[in-house]
């Protein structure tokens, strides 16, 4: 009999091998455990498919992922690639391109038990994830970027009403899910017509959703804000550069990168894939916080539910993140938390929650 759901799991590189795993074997656990058939396609992406394949993003791979909904994404290291990869797109910007992965989810909270500089922080960065002023996706021939003479550079940064609308669409409807609340940020005092144009789509898409609180800050002043007081945002909307920085100041102040996890998704396609990189650095070492990564999962299987209307998917979500709260409350964490699990410890802990629910 067909599976309820085919997953794609993408190890990648550097600690991919390590926390995919884990994230993988967590996910199916609770999917057992609600009655939900997940059936796992692996991937090959990154060193290993250069290896096997001669290219980090083997054509076989992308045959397989035009077939499915939704796919966990290991991290890549683009930069150790061969020279001759290295000029090219990054395996998940080709991925985030081919399949129109428009809105960048990224949720930053602090976790019990977990020191944080900003303890009360639970907020959701809804990053526009197809245009701004990023070279590889806002041009359909050429690059964004060029230098009319060696000393002179230009950008072009690109807003447009629909991307902003359907982007501000999702926004609201998180902040239906979470406390009510969406901030637009934006530069409209200096950028008025491109971060202008944005924020007016926003404020449009805002009387469809009057049960929504909604407010704005510039973005300079939403990074002081954000410090001084994290837990009075709900759900954050901006465009494409703005939510890069303000996402990683985020996952900072809610205590480690190794807690940053995202989503990439269309109307109906997704990615899991943590907003850390391949951290070359511990690779192999057993050291990798799998956490991010996990809720990264967690965050598929909720979209999951709302694209084919199945409950099971929330309910997969919900087990997996209260065993994985349960295990950080209880002290349990790697060692870029303070903690000294390993990396497949510290899965194993979560399995044995899961199992004793
Ligand atoms: P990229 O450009 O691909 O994001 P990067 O070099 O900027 O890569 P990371 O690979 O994320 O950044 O690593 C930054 C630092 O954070 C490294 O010291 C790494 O060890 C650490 N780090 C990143 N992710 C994790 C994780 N999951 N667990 C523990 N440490 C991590």
């Amino acid at each position: 009999m067909a599976a309820d759901v085919r997953i794609g799991m993408i190890d990648g590189d550097g600690i991919g091998p390590e926390i995919v795993p884990v994230a993988v074997a967590v996910a199916g656990a609770a999917a057992a455990r609600v009655g939900l058939d997940v059936e796992w396609v692996p991937l090959s992406m990154g060193q290993s498919a250069i290896a096997n394949h001669g290219d980090p993003l083997p054509e076989q791979t992308v045959a397989a992922l035009d077939g499915l909904d939704c796919w966990v994404l290991g991290p890549h290291d683009s930069a150790g690639y061969p020279e001759e990869f290295r000029g090219r797109l990054t395996p998940g910007a080709i991925i985030r391109k081919r399949y129109g992965l428009y809105a960048n989810l990224r949720p930053a909270r602090a976790y019990p038990g977990v020191r944080a500089v900003r303890p009360d922080i639970d907020l959701l960065i809804v990053r526009e994830n197809s245009e701004g002023l990023y070279a590889d996706r806002n041009m359909a021939v050429g690059s964004g970027e060029f230098m009319p003479t060696p000393d002179v550079a230009l950008a072009v940064g690109v807003i447009t009403r629909a991307a902003s609308e359907r982007i501000a669409r999702i926004a609201f409807e998180q902040a239906q899910t979470r406390r009510g609340r969406v901030t637009v940020v934006h530069k409209a005092n200096v950028l008025a017509m491109t971060t202008g144009l944005f924020r007016d789509a926003c404020f449009d898409i805002a009387r469809e959703f009057p049960d929504v609180a909604v407010d704005e800050q510039h973005v300079d002043a939403m990074a002081a804000q954000l410090v001084r007081r994290a837990g009075d945002f709900d759900v954050v909307v901006t465009e494409n550069l703005f939510g890069d920085i303000l996402s990683d100041l985020a996952a900072e102040l809610a205590g480690s990168l190794g807690l940053a996890a995202s989503i990439n998704a269309s109307d109906v396609k997704a990615m899991a894939q943590a907003a850390h990189g391949a951290a070359p650095d511990i690779a192999g070492q057993d050291r990798a916080n799998p956490v991010a990564l996990i809720e990264s999962t967690a965050m598929l299987f909720d979209w999951w539910a709302r694209r084919f209307d199945d409950e099971r998917g929330r309910e997969v979500a919900s087990l997996m993140r209260t065993a994985l709260g349960d295990a950080l409350s209880a002290g349990e964490a790697t060692p870029d938390l303070g903690g000294s699990v390993g990396t497949a410890e510290f899965g194993r802990r979560i399995l044995a929650r899961i199992a004793a629910t």
